[in-house]
């Protein structure tokens, strides 16, 4: 009780040592108490250095009554860090909500939000910069590091240490060996500024046409009337849906208030990024993974202290600590891209208008293929819509056509069927480039012994092994296992038995080299392009027509702009159809709608050609009509009566463990004490999409219930009632993103 602290320790102190209550970055269930050093108190969103299982972590002074009763002398002390920003009120509340939603400890929220080495003190204003000279190697003397620093200099001229190893990708010990024989020199550099300035009044602004205006108007204006409202942009590819809403990011520069912009695939988005710095002068501050940690501290410093207006980032950016957030926008709200599926497995999108909710700050989701959620929001009246009904400046839509592979077949063991080699070599002759698309990296999804039958299995995961035939090797898409691919059958010893089966875009490209030898090409695959800098170089090299061919994997299909690019062929447009999801129609047309789009930009027509043993299949309809919208009620009537997504509410429950039994056991009793009431229904268990992942089963349970019952009590209720083993996990994903 009480006592303690009335008549205990404390009694007679003039300044009793505050008690706080300390959420940290932990998958912990609650935040724990601490006590701050004499004198000193802090209010909720301070952020505290404590001791936890004998380490320092930053955490976060919470809102929650620290335990009155439990002793002070036996609290450990935390002590407040000068000169770090306090975690605005808002954001907790987000923390706390997304945690409440996904059933997360709220520690694993916030580890999105703050983690220790973003806190770490910037560097000094001054920094030594290392430039080439006095003295020059001799040939003999270059290794190929230090090559590589006199050349990275050369384009450079001076950078940072960290700068310099980061870019030459070498160690610190070869720049000092090179600065001791005189190669290089230091001197004193002032750092950058941060973030320069966005300048709405920029040059780059375009004049908009009446629909785009009128959009732009209207978001502008709900920017200005700082209220909660979610707005979804749609239009078809290439309408100017970003040229719209960038003049809304415009309005809340003149404002004075920061702006968010959630990308699918920020480190792909180099065209992005250039067109922002043409609009607005400057480039934005980015946010992703790939990111430096002193680039990740510098940019959280500055979302924090407001000097960074504009953020574009994908997902993890929605946990920034913005000073004055003023608008946000989901560029490819549809994009699964979104969901993050591990830790915390949440959706950005979702939890982007819950920001809004929380900040009342108007939201923009933005699409030219909406996701079924957010057309059942608008139909509902919670969200307001604003379309641009056509391409910009008088470009059509491409035309889309099927092959049928049934009456027009490739030859044996080729997959261009011969119209669409047709097509390329018209497109090749006018001067124009084309692109294939196959959404499947590598040589062959499957390799099989003729002689034996034996296929290639991952040892960890429920997946065929695909052949990656420049790297000599087999992988699993999966789980990254990987193996040399072998000269004779592991099963039968047999020689020059084994075989690729099917397509992967590395075996399109041979195809590719055999009937357009003299067509200059490219690959662009997630896997081979280069990272960010490489998708960039690449996409450059398209517009500057460098390239005739393109072939590549569903990065092609990210809003890149090729205004020469008039033929986009799909090698496979059934790839993604088949399969029990309930939502891969909805997928498949969102990303061929998507590929589709990036023909025709300019003035030269466009053409879309789907290759396809099913055209008759609704998707590839809806593809060649461009009725995407009946499309879209189609599938809608389709959910409607299960009480599916979006009509109803539905929770995944993912039960896994290396031990067979022990997973099956659990999953079976959650199977037995799954929870009866009107409007809830629990399908399952049954082997999830991927029954084997990483050497771990997996079980999966649905619960879906009506659309007003909410499913995170029940959740909670059904799992305490089952005994779950130590080796099996249940992972809980709300609205799950595939069913
Ligand atoms: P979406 O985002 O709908 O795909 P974009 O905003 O990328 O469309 O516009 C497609 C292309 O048309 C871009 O190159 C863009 O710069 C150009 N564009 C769109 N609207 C205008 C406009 N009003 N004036 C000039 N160019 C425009
Ligand atoms: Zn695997």
């Amino acid at each position: 009780g009480n006592e303690l602290d009335l008549w205990g320790e404390d009694a007679g102190r003039p300044a009793p040592a505050r008690r706080v209550s300390v959420l940290l970055p932990l998958p912990l269930g609650r935040p724990l108490d601490y006590r701050l050093p004499d004198g000193e108190s802090a209010e909720p969103g301070t952020i505290v250095l404590a001791p936890v299982h004998g380490r320092m972590l930053h955490g976060v002074v919470w809102d929650s009554e620290p335990d009155p009763g439990f002793p002070l002398s036996r609290l450990k002390t935390a002590s407040v860090v000068p000169g770090l920003p306090r975690l605005a009120p808002d954001l907790r509340r987000l923390i706390d909500w997304v945690a409440g939603y996904t059933l997360s400890a709220p520690g694993e929220v916030l580890a999105m939000a703050i983690r220790s080495p973003l806190l770490a003190p910037l560097p000094d204003r001054t920094v030594t910069l290392w430039g080439a000279g006095p003295s020059m190697p001799e040939g003999a003397q270059l290794t190929p590091a230090r090559k590589r620093v006199l050349e990275i200099l050369a384009e450079h001229e001076t950078l940072s240490l960290p700068d310099l190893v980061r870019e030459a990708g070498i160690g610190a010990g070869v720049i000092r060996s090179m600065a001791e024989r005189g190669w290089l020199t230091a001197t004193e550099g002032a750092k950058a500024p941060a973030f320069a300035q966005p300048d709405p009044a920029y040059q780059g602004a375009a004049v908009l046409s009446g629909d785009q205006r009128a959009a732009a108007d209207a978001l502008a204006a709900s920017v200005t009337e700082r209220a909660f409202s979610v707005t979804l942009l749609d239009g078809v590819t290439g309408s100017g849906k970003t040229e719209t809403y960038l003049e809304a990011v415009a309005e809340a520069i003149r404002l004075g208030r920061q702006s968010l912009i959630l990308l699918p695939e920020i480190a792909l988005s180099a065209q992005w990024l250039e067109r922002f710095a043409r609009r607005f002068g400057v480039p934005p501050a980015v946010w992703h993974s790939d990111l430096s940690p002193a680039t990740r501290r510098r940019t959280w410093r500055a979302v924090a202290d407001g000097t960074a207006m504009v953020v574009v980032g994908a997902r993890s950016a929605l946990f920034l600590p913005f000073a004055d957030l003023g608008l946000i926008i989901v560029d490819e709200e549809h994009e699964s891209a979104f969901k993050q599926e591990e830790g915390v497995i949440y959706h950005a999108r979702d939890m982007a208008v819950v920001r809004a909710r929380i900040e009342a700050l108007p939201i923009a989701l933005v699409s030219a293929t909406p996701s079924l959620e957010t057309l059942a929001n608008v139909e509902a009246g919670r969200y307001r819509r604003l379309s641009l009904a056509s391409r910009h400046g008088g470009a059509s839509l491409p035309e889309v056509t099927a092959i049928d592979l049934r009456s027009t077949p490739p030859e044996r063991g080729r997959f261009i069927a011969p119209p669409m080699i047709q097509a390329i070599t018209d497109t090749l002759e006018r001067g124009e480039q084309a692109m294939l698309f196959l959404n499947r990296r590598g040589y062959a999804p499957l390799t099989l012994c003729r002689h034996c039958g034996h296929r290639f299995a991952c040892p960890h995961c429920t997946a065929w092994l695909v052949e990656h035939r420049q790297r000599r090797i087999l992988q699993c898409h999966h789980c990254g296992h990987s193996e040399g691919m072998p000269e004779a059958c592991p099963a039968c010893d047999a020689t020059d038995s084994l075989t690729p089966v099917g397509p992967g875009v590395e075996r399109v490209t041979e195809e590719i080299e055999l009937l357009f030898p003299d067509a200059r090409r490219l690959v662009m695959a997630s896997d081979t392009i280069g990272g960010p800098e490489g998708a960039a170089r690449a996409a450059r090299q398209i517009t500057d027509r460098a390239v005739d061919l393109i072939i590549g994997t569903q990065i092609v299909a990210k809003g890149w702009h090729f205004p020469h690019l008039t033929l986009v062929g799909v090698i496979d447009a059934d790839l993604g159809l088949a399969g029990g999801d309930l939502r891969a129609g909805e997928r498949t047309l969102q990303l061929l709608h998507q590929v589709a789009g990036r023909a025709g930009r300019a003035e030269a027509p466009g053409r879309v050609l789907l290759q396809s043993y099913a055209p008759e299949h609704p998707v590839i309809q809806a593809l060649i009509s461009g009725d995407i919208a009946a499309f879209m009620e189609a599938e809608a009537e389709g959910r409607r009566p299960g009480h599916w997504p979006p009509f109803g509410r539905l929770a995944a429950l993912i039960v896994s463990g290396e031990d067979m039994v022990e997973t099956d056991r659990v999953s079976a009793e959650l199977g037995r004490r799954a929870p009866h009431a009107p409007g809830v229904e629990v399908l399952g268990p049954a082997p999830a999409p991927l029954a084997m992942l990483r050497g771990r089963h997996r079980r999966r349970l649905l619960l879906r219930t009506r659309k007003d019952i909410a499913v995170q009590p029940i959740l909670k209720n059904w799992l305490s009632e089952v005994s779950i083993s130590r080796n099996v996990r249940v992972d809980i994903d709300v609205d799950p993103v595939s069913f």
